[in-house]
C-alpha cells in the first residue's frame, strides 16, 4: 500500500462549518462562492477567477500539461423563492432545487429583501395549529399552496409585510441547524458543502507534502447545480478529464454509507466514464481507500452537465455518503476523509 499526504480534518471540519453556516441557496450563492475564494486565496500557488455566470474556476498548474484534468463541487443549495405576499402578510414560497415540502415543515428560515435586510422567520403548514385545525394537521398535503413562512415581525396583512422590504423573487434560505457529535456532521446542505471542504483539504494536504498535482488541475465551483447547469461551462478547452465531487445517496437498496466514499457509476443520466471509473478504482485500491460503488436512483449532476452541454472529456463522480439527503442531511468524518484521500491520490496520480 502506497503513503499519501495526511487530511487535516480539523481544518475540513472547521471550514465545512464555516460554509454550512453559510447561506447560499441557488441563484444567491455568492456569498458561499466568496467564502470558497477566500479559503482558495490562502494557497498563494492557485489562481482564481470567477465566471460571468458566478462560478469560481481556480487553477493550479501540474507537473505537466498534455492532458488536464477539472475538479468540480457546488457551493449552491436547495432554497426557495417569495412567490406571493398573502393577504395575511405570509408569504407563499416558489422551491429552488428538488426537494419535498415536508422536509422543512418547521425549519427557521431567512428572508433576504433586495435591500439587503435579513428577515427571520419559519416555514408551517398553512393550518400549523393542532389546537385550531385537528387531525387536518396530519392530512394536508405538503405542496406550494399549503405551506407559507411565516415572518418573526408585526405583520397581518401584505401591506405590512411590503413596508418590511419583502418583494416578490427574495431569496429564502433555510437554517442548516449544523451540529457535530461522535464524529457525525449533520445539517443541512452538507450536498455539497461537504465536497468543497473536501477539495481544500486535498489541496492543503498535498501542498503540505511539498507535492503538487501531476496534471495541470482546474477546480470549478459552481452555483447553480440544484437546478441542473452549474458546470455546463467554465472550464478551459483542453480538458481532457472531469471528476465531480458530490455526495453519495445512503439509504434502502443502496451499498454507500456515511463512513465511505463512493464512486457512482450511473444516476439518472446514465453512466459515467468507464475508463476513468476504473482508473478512480484502481486509486482506492492502491492507496486503501475506504470506499462503495453505488447507483443512485434520482439523482443528477454536473459532471453530466458538462456532457450535456458538449463537453467532450471523461467524466466521473465520486463523494462522501450522505443519509437523508436533501433533508435535514448527515454524513461522517469518516466519509469526508475517504472523500479528501481519494481525491489526493487522484490528484497526484
Ligand atoms: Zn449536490
Amino acid at each position: 500500500m502506497s503513503q499519501l499526504p495526511a487530511v487535516d480534518s480539523e481544518y475540513l471540519l472547521n471550514l465545512l462549518a464555516d460554509l454550512l453556516n453559510t447561506p447560499s441557496p441557488t441563484g444567491y450563492a455568492g456569498k458561499g462562492i466568496e467564502l470558497v475564494d477566500q479559503a482558495m486565496q490562502e494557497f498563494s500557488f492557485l489562481s482564481s477567477v470567477r465566471t460571468r455566470k458566478g462560478a469560481l474556476v481556480t487553477t493550479w498548474d501540474g507537473a505537466a500539461n498534455d492532458s488536464p484534468r477539472g475538479m468540480t463541487a457546488h457551493a449552491d443549495t436547495l432554497g426557495a423563492m417569495v412567490k406571493e405576499i398573502k393577504p395575511n402578510g405570509r408569504l407563499k414560497l416558489t422551491r429552488i432545487g428538488g426537494f419535498a415540502w415536508n422536509t422543512v415543515e418547521g425549519e427557521g428560515c431567512t428572508v433576504f429583501s433586495s435591500q439587503g435586510e435579513s428577515i427571520r422567520g419559519s416555514i408551517l403548514l398553512t393550518k400549523a395549529s393542532g389546537h385550531v385545525h385537528g387531525s387536518k394537521v396530519n392530512e394536508l398535503k405538503r405542496d406550494d399552496d399549503n405551506m407559507e413562512v411565516r415572518l418573526d415581525a408585526r405583520t397581518v396583512e401584505a401591506e405590512q409585510t411590503r413596508e418590511l422590504g419583502i418583494q416578490v423573487g427574495d431569496f429564502v434560505a433555510f437554517d442548516p441547524r449544523v451540529e457535530m457529535v461522535n464524529g457525525f456532521i449533520r445539517s443541512r446542505h452538507l450536498d455539497d458543502k461537504a465536497c468543497i471542504a473536501c477539495i481544500c483539504a486535498a489541496i492543503k494536504a498535498i501542498h503540505a507534502a511539498g507535492q503538487k498535482p501531476a496534471q495541470t488541475t482546474t477546480f470549478h465551483i459552481s452555483n447553480y447545480e440544484e437546478v441542473g447547469h452549474g458546470a455546463a461551462s467554465g472550464f478551459p478547452s483542453n480538458l481532457a478529464e472531469l471528476v465531480t465531487v458530490d455526495m453519495a445517496a445512503v439509504g434502502e437498496g443502496q451499498t454507500s454509507d456515511e463512513f465511505h466514499a463512493t464512486l457512482c457509476v450511473k444516476d439518472s443520466g446514465g453512466p459515467y466514464h468507464y475508463g476513468l471509473n476504473q482508473h478512480m478504482r484502481k486509486l482506492a485500491e492502491e492507496f486503501d481507500i475506504p470506499y462503495k460503488v453505488d447507483i443512485y436512483p434520482y439523482y443528477g449532476s454536473d459532471g453530466e452537465a458538462f456532457w450535456r452541454a458538449g463537453g467532450d472529456v471523461a467524466v466521473a463522480l465520486i463523494g462522501p455518503g450522505v443519509d437523508a439527503s436533501h433533508n435535514y442531511e448527515r454524513t461522517h468524518t469518516d466519509a469526508l476523509v475517504a472523500t479528501t484521500q481519494w481525491i489526493i491520490a487522484y490528484l497526484l496520480n
